[in-house]
């Protein structure tokens, strides 16, 4: 896509600090990284959002996000870390091109867990309503 930032830098048209290349996927480290180390792991070709992309594309995203992971914990010498997508602009996605955040983390960091996200304390009496909706909606 020609006016996408992370399309410009998997065709190299802007710099960044590349860790990782593949076939499918390139990952560079964040310009404002909320930890040192955090990483972001793009596929080379344009998909907005994360259910945008054919399962197989996903998959193969997804084998380079660990492959980079496993990098970055033993460079950041990290005993975890996060890893995960903001898929769509409700979920606070701000540049339009499916990328996978990978942050180091450490015991005592201040950091919370993926669920520290969002709370909206919903109820759980519908729990089988739900999982038929969903079961319902797959593709
Ligand atoms: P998101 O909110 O998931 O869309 O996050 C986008 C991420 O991309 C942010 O963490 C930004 O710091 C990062 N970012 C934006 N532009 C660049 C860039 N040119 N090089 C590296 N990281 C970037
Ligand atoms: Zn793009």
């Amino acid at each position: 896509m020609d006016n996408c930032i992370f399309c410009k830098i998997a065709k190299r048209e802007i710099p960044a600090k590349i860790v990782y290349e593949d076939d499918f996927a390139i990952a560079f480290l964040d310009i404002s990284p909320c930890a040192e180390g955090h990483t972001v792991v793009i596929p080379k070709q344009h998909f907005e959002k994360f259910t945008d992309m054919e399962e197989k594309d996903a998959g193969n995203l997804f084998a380079s996000v660990q492959k980079v992971a496993k990098a970055v914990e033993i460079a950041m010498d990290a005993p975890g870390s996060n890893i995960g997508l903001n898929n769509g602009k409700a979920a606070g996605q701000e540049v339009p091109h499916v990328h996978v955040h990978i942050i180091p983390r450490y015991e005592g960091d201040n950091g919370g867990a993926i669920q520290s996200i969002v709370k909206t304390y919903p109820k759980t009496d519908n729990l089988e309503e739900l999982k038929e909706k969903i079961r319902e909606s797959l593709r």
